[in-house]
């Protein structure tokens, strides 16, 4: 099985997408990747799904990706003593330590660090925005706000900070240990929420220690102001615009996602617009014009993946929103300002021996119309490497790792196919050329790139570029 698109989809497995045979009508409707959501999913249920999935990727007989997506330190306000509250413009509002019920006047905020991390002049948001406080004294450990915007409150609700440095990391508890439990499960990506600064990646890795990939979550102003660090830091980056809308000005989330998106194809990593992409699709079986709109734009940017989350999770439509979504994909991509456009952003190479190869290689691909550029790839980076040029002749990552293949199922452009280490050059090059041809990328006589390091097996040492034919039965011809 093989899809044309370039650009990968990931879909958010929710109630309305668990059942086995949904997830597998998911995959065959486009979907490289699914996202456990760890706000709503308890250590059973993860493992459930894995297995479910890995189930899938056999019948298939393709590597799917499972992204765990921590909730991270998500600040919520106590409870009220009669229900929800109705505040009104410019009155008072005070936010304390004291856990007894709230009221119209006050309310309890169980996050000591955050009272006193608060300054006078800072905003608070409540509920996604929909009500907004200002911190206009400090008396004791209490807040005294005005409200800016007027709503309701209600027990529980959600609160942001966006002019405050949180006194916080990324990993709560609770995230502790839904990542031991998610990498239990070997899940290939972990999707850290809030990061505010690159040390908030520090536990994260010492704790995974390589076992899956780790994707920040670009969703607070205080990431925007230190993005080149995080993303250096990160394995991939999730443009995570709901909570960034909320923690800047909505009018600023498209720049920031093109900003977001440039600095990534830079750096060569993977880079996921996510949410609201078909959000009306929850209730409707199409989506509005906006909305293909945007699927579009953020292909055309030539994001490494597009990802649904409450539309596959818990809509009514959730394969249709895949198959909307791959048809969105596949049209963007067949359209001839695609090619200009994504070719006009392409970064400049990487002034390292691999940079250069991977940089060659798209370059021979496209002035001989080779039929793939196959890398060998062990730690993933020539993977990522080959699509950091975002080549239009097909890669196809050839890795022993059956984790590595679910990893790269990510990024943009690559076909990963798990295949034994090559024993020499000749094996390596006959591999290549037999693995294009066997799963429909070559055909005899057509011509293939082949990259990869020698000696075989040693991570980042790719240093070898060979031109090859396919022989009439597959295997390798120089
Ligand atoms: C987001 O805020 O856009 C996001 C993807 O995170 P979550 O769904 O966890 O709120």
């Amino acid at each position: 099985m093989k899809r044309d698109r370039r650009v990968k989809i990931l879909a958010t497995l929710g109630p309305a997408s668990s059942d086995p045979s949904v997830i597998e009508k998911l995959f065959r409707a486009g979907a490289d990747v699914f996202r456990i959501n760890m706000s709503h999913t308890g250590h059973d249920r993860l493992a459930t799904l894995v297995a479910d999935i890995r189930a899938v990727e056999t019948r298939v007989g393709r590597p799917i990706g499972i992204l765990a997506d921590l909730q991270g330190p998500k600040l919520r306000l106590g409870a009220f003593a009669a229900g929800p509250v109705d505040l009104t413009p410019d009155q008072f509002f005070v936010l304390d330590a004291d856990p007894a019920p709230g009221d119209a006047r006050r309310v309890h905020l169980p996050h000591p660090e955050i009272l006193a991390a608060v300054e006078v002049g800072h905003h608070l948001l409540v509920d996604d925005g929909k009500v907004k406080l200002r911190c206009v004294e400090k008396k004791g450990s209490s807040l005294i706000c005005s409200v800016v915007v007027a709503g309701r409150v209600s027990d529980r609700k959600g609160v942001s900070l966006p002019d405050t440095d949180l006194p916080i990391g990324a990993l709560t508890e609770k995230d502790r240990s839904d990542l031991d439990a998610a990498l239990a499960q070997d899940v290939d990506w972990i999707a850290l929420s809030f990061v505010q600064r690159p040390e908030d990646l520090a536990e994260v890795r010492k704790i995974a220690k390589g076992r899956a990939g780790i994707m920040a979550k670009i969703e607070k102003p205080q990431a925007i102001e230190r993005l080149a660090e995080i993303i250096e830091l990160s394995d991939a980056i999730m443009v995570a615009r709901g909570d960034l809308g909320v923690e800047m000005p909505l009018e600023r989330v498209p720049s920031l996602q093109k900003q977001i998106n440039r600095a990534c194809r830079r750096a060569g990593k993977p880079v996921v617009v996510a949410t609201q992409m078909l959000e009306s699709m929850i209730n409707a079986p199409v989506p509005t014009r906006a909305e293909v709109s945007d699927v579009a734009i953020a292909v055309y940017e030539g994001s490494d993946a597009i990802m649904l989350s409450a539309e596959s999770a818990a809509g009514k439509y959730p394969v249709e929103a895949v198959a909307m979504m791959n048809s969105i994909a596949d049209a963007t991509e067949s359209d001839p300002t695609w090619r200009g456009i994504i070719a006009s952003q392409r970064p400049e190479a990487e002034a390292t021996g691999a940079g250069a190869i991977t940089a060659a290689a798209r370059q021979i691909g496209e002035t001989l119309n080779v039929a793939a550029i196959v890398c060998l790839t062990q730690s993933g980076s020539t993977g990522l490497r080959a699509a950091r040029e975002r080549p239009f002749t097909r890669v196809v990552a050839l890795t022993a790792s059956p984790a590595m293949a679910r990893r790269l199922a990510l990024v943009w452009g690559v076909h990963c196919v798990v295949a034994e280490d090559a024993r020499n050059v000749d094996d390596m090059v006959d591999r290549a050329c037999r693995v294009a041809y066997g799963e429909g990328w070559a055909r005899p006589g057509q011509r293939v790139i082949v990259v990869g390091g020698v000696p075989f097996g040693t991570p980042g040492s790719t240093n070898m570029l060979r031109i090859a034919f396919v022989g009439a039965d597959g295997s390798g011809a120089l």
